[in-house]
C-alpha cells in the first residue's frame, strides 16, 4: 500500500463514530480491506447488536506452535464538548503532518497500522512461519467487554506473544499498570437538620470509612515495585445528602485504584473489604462495599524474543528502543489468564492528546509504527 492507501484507511476508521458502539461498522472496513488475501479466515463475536468483535486469523493459529497476536480496541472515548473542537471529532481532517478525530490516537491509528501491515506482506507473497492472529475489541474504554468475553471463550489460548497498539508516545512498554474501582456505600436514618439526634447521618460514617480506608491501605501503597512504582488511591466521585436542612440518609463514594504487580489486586479487595468489617463495628454505621471492576497489573520479561524483534524494528525505523512502562491498562492484562500467560509488549502511535479535545496522531508516527510491525511479524515468525 503507498502511504496515501495508509492514510486513506486510517480515516475511513476515523469516521465511524464509535463511543462504546457501532464497532461492527469498523470490523466491516478491515474486513474489506483484507477479504481477497490468501490464508485469511474472519471471525466475529457479536457483543450486542452492531457491536461486533472481530478476529483475523492467518495460517491456522489454532494448528501452530508459533502464534503472534496483535491487539486494538475499536471504540473511543466520549468526545466531551464538541464546540470545543477545531475540527469535527469525527472528520478524521488531515493537515500537514497530523490526522485529528477521536481515537486518532487511542487506538484507530494502531488498529489502522495493524491491518495495513498484515495487508503489504501478503499482497507482498510473505509466508510466516506460525499464525498471526488479529484481536479487534469492542467497549475497551468502559470495562474491556471485548476482551473479556473473547477471553472466556478461549481466542487468547493460540498465542505465544502479543503486540497491542495502544498509544505509547515514541515508546516501547513491556509492563503496565492495573485497575480497582470500587464503590462504598453508607446508609443512615433520614431526620429534621433541627433534631439531628433522631438522625443517622450517612456522610458522616461514609467518611470514617474514606480515613479507615487511607489507613488501612497504606501500608500497601508504600511498596514499590522495581518495574510499575506504587499503587496510587483516589476517591473520584462523591455523592450524599438530598437536602440542606436534612440528615441525609444516604451517601457514596467511588474509588479508582491503580494497582502494580507486586501488590495483586487481591490482597488490596481484601484490605477494602477489612477497611469496610472495622468500620461496621462502629455504632449504627453501615457500609456496603462493592468492587465494581478489577484488572491485574501486568509485567512482561523484558528480555523476552517479541521484546527483541520490537526493539530491533524500532531500531531500524529510528524509534526510542529503551522498554519503559505505562500507567493506563490495556486489554493484553484480560488475554493474559491464570492458565495462559504470554509476553507482550504496548507499542502504538499516538501519544497524550488521547482522550482529549483536539486529539490527532502525526502521520510520520502511524507510518513508522506500521513499518515495525511488519518488521516485527518478519522477524517473530521467520
Ligand atoms: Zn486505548
Amino acid at each position: 500500500m503507498s502511504s496515501e492507501n495508509r492514510i486513506e484507511l486510517l480515516r475511513k476508521i476515523l469516521k465511524v463514530p464509535t463511543i462504546n458502539e457501532n464497532e461492527g461498522r469498523i470490523a466491516d472496513i478491515i474486513e474489506a480491506a483484507l477479504k481477497d488475501l490468501p490464508n485469511l479466515t474472519f471471525t466475529r463475536v457479536q457483543y450486542a447488536p452492531g457491536r461486533d468483535n472481530l478476529i483475523v486469523d492467518i495460517n491456522q493459529p489454532e494448528n501452530q506452535s508459533k502464534v503472534l497476536g496483535f491487539n486494538g480496541h475499536l471504540d473511543v472515548v466520549d468526545t466531551g464538548n464538541t464546540d470545543l473542537w477545531t475540527y469535527a471529532p469525527f472528520a478524521a481532517v488531515m493537515t500537514d503532518d497530523r490526522i485529528y478525530g477521536r481515537g486518532a490516537a487511542d487506538m484507530k491509528a494502531g488498529v489502522a497500522a495493524m491491518v495495513c501491515a498484515v495487508k503489504e506482506l501478503l499482497e507482498a507473497g510473505a509466508t510466516f512461519n506460525g499464525g498471526i492472529r488479529l484481536l479487534f475489541t469492542v467497549g475497551e474504554e468502559i470495562d474491556n467487554f471485548g476482551a473479556r468475553q473473547l477471553s472466556a471463550l478461549g481466542y487468547s489460548q493460540p498465542l505465544t506473544a502479543l503486540v497491542v497498539g495502544e498509544p505509547t508516545g515514541q515508546a516501547i512498554w513491556h509492563a503496565h499498570k492495573g485497575i480497582i474501582d470500587f464503590t462504598a456505600q453508607a446508609t443512615g436514618k433520614s431526620a429534621h437538620g433541627a433534631m439531628p439526634e433522631l438522625g443517622i447521618n450517612a456522610i458522616d460514617h461514609l467518611f470514617d470509612f474514606y480515613a479507615q480506608a487511607k489507613q488501612t491501605m497504606a501500608p500497601l501503597l508504600a511498596k514499590v515495585d522495581p518495574d510499575l512504582g506504587q499503587t496510587t488511591f483516589n476517591v473520584t466521585l462523591i455523592s450524599g445528602g438530598n437536602q440542606i436542612n436534612s440528615i441525609p440518609q444516604f451517601a457514596k463514594l467511588r474509588g479508582n485504584i491503580r494497582t502494580v504487580t507486586a501488590v495483586p489486586n487481591e490482597t488490596i479487595i481484601a484490605a477494602l473489604k477489612a477497611a469496610t468489617a472495622e468500620i461496621n463495628t462502629l455504632p449504627e454505621h453501615k457500609i456496603e462495599l462493592t468492587i465494581d471492576s478489577t484488572i491485574n497489573a501486568i509485567s512482561s520479561p523484558a528480555n523476552s524474543e517479541i521484546a527483541t524483534c520490537v526493539q530491533n524494528a524500532a531500531k531500524t525505523h529510528a524509534w526510542p528502543v529503551k522498554l519503559t512502562v505505562g500507567a493506563p491498562t490495556t486489554d493484553a492484562a484480560l488475554f493474559e489468564t491464570d492458565q495462559h500467560q504470554f509476553p507482550f509488549i504496548v507499542i502504538g502511535p499516538g501519544n497524550t492528546s488521547a482522550h482529549q479535545v483536539d486529539e490527532y496522531v502525526t502521520i510520520q508516527d502511524y507510518l513508522k509504527v506500521t513499518d515495525i510491525y511488519k518488521s516485527v511479524i518478519t522477524q517473530y515468525l521467520a
